[in-house]
């Protein structure tokens, strides 16, 4: 006479019978040791029991797309301790994909493509005019930006970022040039 692998008690007669890996169980204790419910679709080997699949989500979650909320399978990216899917994961400027290989900036803590970034939130230097990019170096002096090659004597032009510097109205100027 079989038994219950998990009660060890017999079944009744016509009662039914969940068969799983070769074992016999009553269907209420095939269940998921968490919740207790018995498993009728998918499920999953925990120790020696079972889990449900919400159950198993819980002991076990996923990572889930920042932007979509599903779950987050392979190739995802992970940016500022959020996951993404490849396709989910849009410049807040232009909402277009953008690479995991690209230079990514932070807006607002958003991601933002480098082209955006550089048109539209940059620092831009007195001198060229040109965006000051994520990484390269630069100066600040009284809430005005330079690329650090570009902070040059207003007379002589020598670039004077790592030198003493005087102002004097709207230029600045070398030790040389004053
Ligand atoms: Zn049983
Ligand atoms: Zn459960
Ligand atoms: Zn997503
Ligand atoms: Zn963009
Ligand atoms: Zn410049
Ligand atoms: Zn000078």
């Amino acid at each position: 006479m079989s038994v219950c692998t998990k009660c060890t008690n017999t079944f009744p007669a016509g009662s039914r019978i969940t068969e799983f890996d070769g074992k016999q169980y009553h269907p209420e204790c095939f269940a998921c040791v968490d919740c207790r419910k018995g498993i009728t679709s998918q499920f999953y080997p925990f120790n020696n029991d079972y889990l449900c699949a919400a159950c198993h989500e819980q002991r076990f979650p996923r990572k889930r797309c920042a932007k979509c909320n599903s779950v987050v399978t392979s190739a995802g990216i992970t940016f500022a301790g959020a996951s993404y899917h490849a396709a989910c994961f849009l410049c807040v400027t232009c909402k277009q994909p953008i690479s995991a290989h690209s230079k990514i900036s932070m807006v607002d803590g958003q991601p933002c493509c480098a082209k955006c970034y550089e048109d539209q939130h940059a620092k831009r230097c007195s001198l060229c005019q040109k965006a000051i990019i994520a990484d390269v170096e630069y100066l600040e002096f009284e809430d005005k930006y330079w690329h650090k090659e570009c902070f040059t004597c207003s007379k002589c032009q020598k670039c004077i970022a790592e030198e003493s510097f005087y102002q004097d109205g709207n230029l600045i100027l070398c030790k040389d040039c004053i």
